[in-house]
């Protein structure tokens, strides 16, 4: 075969290690998984009945114009400024799909999430990095100035994954401003519900006033859906309807669609979901404090840890007392690593672990 040379360049992504694999590997139970920030709380009970009914038809093609108009509905928009897909990783590669050939570039900061670079490379496009300032923050001037006739993406996290930093109005309104019209610019806001900071960008908004923007959000995190795999993008109708020509057919299943159509309905269950979320984050926060331990302010569910030695190491340590959490060393962090929020009980669990270990 001859392979791609983009595709050669992948690192293959790592997933967070499933309990089920802990618990086998070192004859342990009740392994506690705070790995891939994961709704801890698990789903709404909405959803459960709706799947239930939705089983009935698994012998016909997805119909999921029901969850779209829902979505616009909420967001004040058409129907057609929304594409839906399996997680929006896909969604994230449907952009690659869509606008990138091996001549063109993307842009994304260094680290970020690792999907993205998965997206361009498997496009056949190029990848380029723009490292996080000493802050771990976006530097906007620095995107800007890698701007070329060849890009095309410029991939933003909001809030972003690892760090947990969100994007401010300010800040956005200075670099959005001059962009590119041939230049599209994909705000990941996979985490936004979690977010508290008034400061942070309304990014729909941009949208709305014509600026070439995508926002991608997902039901993987704040809604507990993570195993449905749905997310769905917001973006201009001419964009939406050229994704939809790369786009497969039926490429959101008919469960995951109603699920997620129930689970947008239930606030009550958000509400609790970010409400356990804070109090989990104030909590975690105070006690690493107390360690003197050195992490990032959040306005997620994770917390990025500085442990000051190798994170593959003290990740393995960790696993067999069964408590999961990330080495950030593939995101180019050997020494830091990721924690997201648990129920109360599995967050002392980890400090309990954590303390000893550190
Ligand atoms: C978890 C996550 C996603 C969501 O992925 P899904 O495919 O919707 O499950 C997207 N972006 C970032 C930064 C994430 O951490």
């Amino acid at each position: 075969m001859k392979v791609k040379k983009t595709v050669l360049s992948i690192k293959p992504y790592e997933a967070g290690k499933p309990i089920s694999e802990v618990e086998r590997e070192y004859g342990i139970k009740n392994a506690v998984k705070l790995a891939s920030n994961e709704n801890p709380l698990g789903f709404s009970p909405k959803v459960e009945g709706t799947i239930k009914n939705a089983v009935k038809y698994l012998n016909r093609y997805p119909e999921n114009r029901g969850l779209r108009e829902k979505l616009a509905e909420k967001y004040e928009v058409s129907p057609k400024n929304i594409i839906l897909g399996n997680g929006s990783d896909e969604i994230l590669k449907m952009f690659a799909d869509t606008l990138l050939t091996p001549e063109t570039e993307a842009i994304m900061t260094k680290p970020s999430f690792l999907v993205y670079d998965i997206a361009v490379k498997s496009a056949g496009a190029t990848s380029v990095f723009i490292p996080l300032t000493d802050n771990l923050d976006t530097d906007f001037d620095v995107i800007k100035s890698k701007i070329t006739s060849k890009t095309r993406i410029i991939f933003l996290t909001n809030p972003n994954n690892p760090t947990g930093y969100v994007i401010k109005e300010r800040e956005f309104d200075r670099f959005i401003a001059d962009i590119p019209e041939d230049i599209l610019v994909i705000i990941d806001e996979a985490y936004v519900e979690f977010a508290r900071d008034k400061e942070m960008i309304k990014s729909l908004m941009y949208m709305k006033e014509g600026a070439n923007i995508a926002v991608t959000r997902t039901f993987s995190k704040a809604y507990g859906l993570a195993g449905l795999r749905i997310g769905y993008s917001v973006m201009p109708e001419e964009l939406a309807l050229m994704m939809n020509r790369v786009r497969l057919p039926f490429n959101v299943n008919s469960v995951a669609a109603v699920a997620a159509a129930a689970a947008l309905e239930d606030e009550r269950f958000l509400n609790e979901s970010l409400d356990i979320t804070h109090k989990g984050i104030d909590f975690l926060c105070k006690e690493l404090d107390k360690m003197k331990v050195a992490f990032f302010p959040t306005q997620a569910n994770f917390i990025l840890i500085d442990i000051k030695r190798d994170a593959d190491a003290f990740f393995k340590a960790m696993l067999k007392d069964g408590i999961i959490i990330r080495s950030m060393s593939s995101y180019g962090y050997p020494n830091y690593i990721r924690v997201s929020v648990g129920l109360p009980e599995e967050n002392e669990k980890f400090l309990n672990i954590f303390e000893k270990s550190i």
